[in-house]
């Protein structure tokens, strides 16, 4: 709720604050629990610090994060790495998340040895148990990370994150360094876990085509504000926010024929540093009126569900 994280911009041998980076500037959003929440916006528009302020792996500078009732914002240490357990991440780069030096076992296992008092016997049955549930060959577990592939490792990195049977995983970018084919095969296999395990996800991308198929409902982000929520299918079939349209009619569609009315952004995004008046994206907005550059529009929800932060919502 009012989510807001600043960084502060230092200059000079005093390290002087000489302005601030506002990467989320107030968002408020609810992600229901056993639904994909699919986060989406270009690099920079603060979805990955929404995510790890969400997570509380970063402080928020404002705002409050309400996790199954309890506000985890103002929870100390002991607290917070209770409710460390329930909320996991998984991360972009299968390659460098995980530690050369460990064996798959031990990387797997290391959740485990933090949090719970398990035998050796009792931790190496879960760990077989752990690689069998995200597809891996569990007579592979004595055997370090480079002798796996970048699926592989993804799904070692899965099998950590769930080690602790948590309720919520934030997977940040969780497919974006693999190829195609494998990133579906990872899209089916979060599919397939989130069913069994009854996992809520927030899944952050920077494309829409890779949440298509795995959100119930997307957020779209731009410069640190949320500008547009949807039910996914909704917001492919008729998006509102002028951006969410940009980032759809660059997606290449398969027919032809029904060619989307193409929405080209003009200019690259404005800095964070120094976010534009009024609507933030007025100056790339092909609908930008004189008011746009003047009120700031309110992210509002309709009836539907549906919420757009546009003085112009396209219909
Ligand atoms: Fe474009 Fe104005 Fe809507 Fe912003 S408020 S998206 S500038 S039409
Ligand atoms: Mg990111």
């Amino acid at each position: 709720r009012h989510l807001k994280k600043y960084f502060p911009i230092k200059k000079g041998l005093l390290n002087r604050v000489v302005g601030q980076v506002k990467a989320v500037d107030g968002v408020s959003l609810s992600i229901r629990k056993g639904e994909t929440f699919g986060l989406v916006g270009e690099s920079g528009c603060g979805k990955s610090t929404l995510g790890r302020v969400i997570l509380q792996l970063q402080r928020a500078t404002e705002g409050d994060v309400i996790f199954d009732g309890t506000n985890v914002t103002g929870l100390g240490h002991a607290e917070m790495r209770r409710m460390r357990e329930r909320m996991q991440i998984i991360f972009q780069d299968p390659f460098g998340s995980l530690n050369p030096r460990f064996l798959v076992r031990d990387l797997i296992a290391e959740p485990l040895r933090i949090h719970r008092k398990m035998t050796a016997r009792q931790m190496d049955d879960r760990v077989v148990e752990l690689m069998e549930l995200v597809g891996l060959d569990a007579s592979r577990r004595n055997r370090y990370p480079h002798e796996f592939s970048g699926g592989q490792r993804q799904r070692i990195g899965i099998a950590r994150a769930i080690a602790l049977s948590p309720q919520f995983i934030l997977a940040d970018e969780a497919v974006s360094a693999l190829d195609v084919s494998v990133q579906s095969q990872v899209l089916n296999l979060l599919r397939k876990l989130q069913k069994e395990l009854g996992l809520t996800f927030l899944f952050i991308a920077h494309g829409l085509n890779v949440v298509r198929h795995i959100s119930e409902r997307v957020g779209v982000m731009y410069l640190g504000k949320l500008v547009e929520v949807a039910p996914t299918e909704a917001l492919f079939a008729a998006p509102r926010h002028p951006y969410t349209a940009a980032l759809l009619s660059s997606i290449p569609r398969p027919e032809p024929d029904r060619k989307r009315e193409r929405i080209v952004l003009q200019g690259d995004v404005p800095s964070p540093a120094n976010p534009p008046s009024g609507c933030r994206f007025h100056p790339r907005c092909p609908l930008a009126a004189e008011r746009c550059r003047i009120e700031e529009p309110l992210l509002l929800q309709d009836e539907s569900g549906r919420a757009v932060a546009c003085h112009f919502p396209l219909s």
